[in-house]
């Protein structure tokens, strides 16, 4: 087990994708006191048990590509970092199941599996840096969502070494764990590391698709893609994965050299399956996208937008950071949440594009983003202001934002309800009574002093930094490079 005490390195453990303003220190203790990379089980619960006896929070940290602070320490502590844990287990063909350490990237077991054949098509589009057990952690949604579901879907068992230090099996590695009791798989999936440190994950692989196609269509703009979108839906054809974006992102990416359509809107689909189904399911793409006033882009368009579909936010050199947003809504609401949220950005003065992708078949992922300077005060907070609008309208429309984190932890009650949000706390209580796991996250906003800052005093607090948003200066970045390409 490696540990470093380098005021250097614990600084660069003190803040994930998203650098927090320093001003931030007066309310978060964001520097470790130590960073440990452990090697194997044991060690991650030898870990645990000092932290008990040292009365210190312990915080595992992937590869921090999650922006939400879920890996960042708020009273110090131990951060775990678990990317030195990436080891193949094993390829089990017979079983059809892979057995991984947490720390490694989606890319390097999709390879893996690549080459024997064998396919596990749900990971998020940061797969090259992302880690297995972060991705687990934040139980987010990503590709391969629309036709197979999430990382979840695909998890027979993980190996956690819970808050008390000990270690425990949630499921089977052969067969799933339905039935005897709640799916203890599930309990940590979207546990944002509260619960305890995944160690290893077992991973139910289908066999690699004969044909895998990628598609793309435009839309005069996104809110005149959702006709064909609800025809999709409800038809036979099932894409992996359907991801768009609007004018405003292809401009961003033109704007800095590199190649995108002039579209008002753009969807890139991937088809797998046969390759007679993936030409039916083409050509039945084609006529629901014509008779909705669509257009099909060449395949090479199609190609490209794939091979980017891991660099989405290329256009953060144009500033000094992007500012994203995540919010699920029904596909229903999908017209009415597009209003709103442009008149969020006008009233906040802000420039935005906005990319997503189609979840499931009654769910929109909508992530629109903006160019700031994430690190000077008044801006990275005024950030949150956005978010927490963004995450009022979709919970108004019948959705809710993705994660909870530091920031975001207010929302708790809202997402899982009164008694929901009191069973989660209540868990949280019985499983880590030393309150060593994770603090501050997800069922609360800890703090440095170790006390929570209070639900609505962090939802008035967000209120007026989107208030005060719409009273500063615009935010120029990027302006003079759009003006070059736009018409
Ligand atoms: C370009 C880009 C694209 C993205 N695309 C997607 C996407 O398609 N879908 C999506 O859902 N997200 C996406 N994200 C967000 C983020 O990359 C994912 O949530 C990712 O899975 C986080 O993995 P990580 O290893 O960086 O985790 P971290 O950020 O290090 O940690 C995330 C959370 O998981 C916990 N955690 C980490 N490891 C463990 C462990 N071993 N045991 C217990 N808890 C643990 C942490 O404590 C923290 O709360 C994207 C981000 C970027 C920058």
């Amino acid at each position: 087990m490696e540990t470093s005490d380098d005021k250097l390195e614990r600084r660069m453990y003190s803040h994930d994708l998203a650098p927090l303003p320093k001003e931030m220190d007066a309310i978060f203790k964001t520097m470790p006191d130590q960073v440990i990379r452990p090697g194997y089980t044991e060690e991650v619960s030898q870990m645990v048990k000092k932290a008990i006896a040292t009365n210190k929070p312990i915080v595992p940290r992937g590869a921090g590509t999650w922006g939400l602070g879920g890996s960042v320490p708020v009273k110090g502590g131990y951060v775990l970092d678990m990317t030195a844990m990436n080891k193949i287990i094993s390829i089990d063909d017979r079983n059809m199941t892979v057995t991984v350490q947490p720390g490694i990237t989606w890319k390097a077991l999709a390879d893996a599996l690549d080459a024997k054949g064998l396919f596990l098509p749900s990971h998020p589009s940061s797969a090259p840096s992302a880690t297995i057990g972060g991705w687990i952690g934040t139980g987010g949604t990503g590709i391969g969502a629309y036709k197979y579901g999430t990382a979840g879907d695909f998890v027979r068992d993980l190996e956690v070494v819970l808050p008390s230090g000990a270690i425990m099996h949630t499921g089977d590695k052969r067969v799933p764990a339905n039935g005897g009791g709640p799916n203890l798989n599930w309990l940590f999936v979207g546990s944002e590391g509260i619960l305890g440190v995944i160690t290893e994950v077992t991973f139910s692989v289908l066999p690699k698709p004969e044909e895998i196609r990628f598609v793309s269509y435009s839309f005069a703009d996104l809110a005149k893609s959702a006709p064909a979108l609800r025809k999709l839906v409800r038809s036979d054809v099932n894409p992996m994965h359907i991801m768009f974006g609007d004018r405003s992102h292809f401009d961003y990416l033109r704007s800095i050299g590199k190649h995108a359509p002039e579209v008002g809107c753009m969807f890139t689909m991937a088809l797998t399956g046969s390759k007679a189904s993936v030409d039916a399911e083409e050509k039945a793409l084609d006529e629901m996208v014509s008779a909705a006033g669509g257009s099909k882009l060449p395949k090479e368009v199609a190609d490209h937008e794939w091979s980017e579909r891991s660099y989405e936010f290329r256009v953060r050199e144009l500033g000094v950071g992007a500012i994203p947003g995540e919010i699920l809504v029904p596909l229903d609401s999908l017209e009415k949440v597009l209003g709103e949220m442009d008149k969020l950005v006008k009233g906040m003065k802000l420039k935005t594009a906005t990319i997503g992708t189609v979840a499931d078949n009654n769910t929109v992922m909508l992530m629109p983003y903006y160019l700031t300077e994430e690190q000077n005060f008044w801006r990275s907070t005024t950030a949150m202001g956005f978010g927490k609008k963004l995450g009022d309208i979709a919970f108004e429309n019948g959705g809710r934002p993705v994660g909870l984190g530091i920031f975001f932890a207010a929302n708790l009650s809202r997402v899982r309800g009164k008694e929901g949000a009191e069973l989660v706390r209540t868990l949280k209580r019985a499983m880590d009574p030393h309150e060593i796991m994770n603090p501050g996250k997800l069922v609360e906003t800890g703090t440095r002093w170790g006390i929570a800052m209070p639900a609505f005093l962090m939802n008035f607090g967000m209120n007026m930094m989107a208030g005060v948003k719409g009273l500063m200066p615009r935010d120029k970045m990027g302006e003079r490079e759009l003006a070059k390409v736009k018409k």
